[in-house]
């Protein structure tokens, strides 16, 4: 009795330790992968919300533009895919907004720049950031929205919205459909990314913090690489 108790025990030691090792064999490979596709043959156009005298929702507590979080997550999200090889077209690059010199009518016409660069560069997938903000301040997370004619949409954000799921807090309220003018500005695959709410005091401070912001950029990284991959 005793020894097969004893057997029992090694067992259970023996199978967790190769456990433990499937696991961390499953991690190299998956990193192997990522080095072998070094040159992901996709394009991707990145479109930071808002800028310039829009400033999108204002932070609850530090008073911090949308357009400036959006901004330093895009720039971040760049940086990964373009290190993979990715053909990266950013729609804005600093605080300015794309409307032009003149202010009267801006957002038709911020928004319509916004769209003519996406054909221009004719992408295999948008994805424009952007952070959410709510009246009542209680709402938290990360959500991804789309299109609801669009399937290449809806996976490109079920994958993302996977990652937000398992890294990101309070983010696993899953996809959403949207009915957004950036997600018909093309064919290509579009999803909007809103990355927790800055109407929440506990979102907003990790919206602001670099290292949050890199999380969110890799996690939308990892979603794109996921989507691309189940071709
Ligand atoms: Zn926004």
């Amino acid at each position: 009795m005793c020894f097969k108790r004893g057997k029992f025990i090694f067992c259970a030691v023996a199978m967790l330790v190769v456990l433990a090792s499937s696991i961390a064999i499953e991690k190299v490979s998956a990193k192997e992968t990522f080095q072998k596709n070094e040159s992901m043959d996709y394009s991707v156009v990145i479109d930071a919300g808002h800028g310039g005298i829009d400033p999108g929702s204002i932070g609850y507590k530090t008073k911090v533009k949308e357009s400036d979080v959006n901004l330093a997550v895009a720039k971040k999200l760049e940086k990964r895919l373009l290190e993979m090889g990715f053909r990266v077209v950013m729609t804005r690059e600093d605080e300015n907004g794309l409307y032009g010199l003149s202010t009267t009518n801006y957002k038709k016409r911020d928004m319509q720049k916004r769209k003519d660069i996406i054909n221009e560069a004719r992408p295999d997938i948008v994805v424009s950031v952007h952070m959410n903000s709510y009246v009542r301040h209680n709402l938290r997370g990360a959500q991804v929205f789309y299109d609801k004619n669009s399937t290449s949409g809806e996976a490109l954000a079920l994958s993302i919205q996977d990652q937000f799921a398992s890294k990101l807090e309070k983010s696993d309220k899953g996809i959403a459909i949207g009915d957004y003018y950036m997600l018909k500005c093309a064919p290509s695959a579009s999803v909007i990314a809103e990355c927790g709410f800055l109407s929440n005091e506990e979102d907003e401070k990790l919206l602001i913090s670099p290292e949050y912001q890199d999380k969110i950029a890799e996690c939308i990284f990892l979603g794109i690489v996921n989507f691309f991959n189940q071709d």
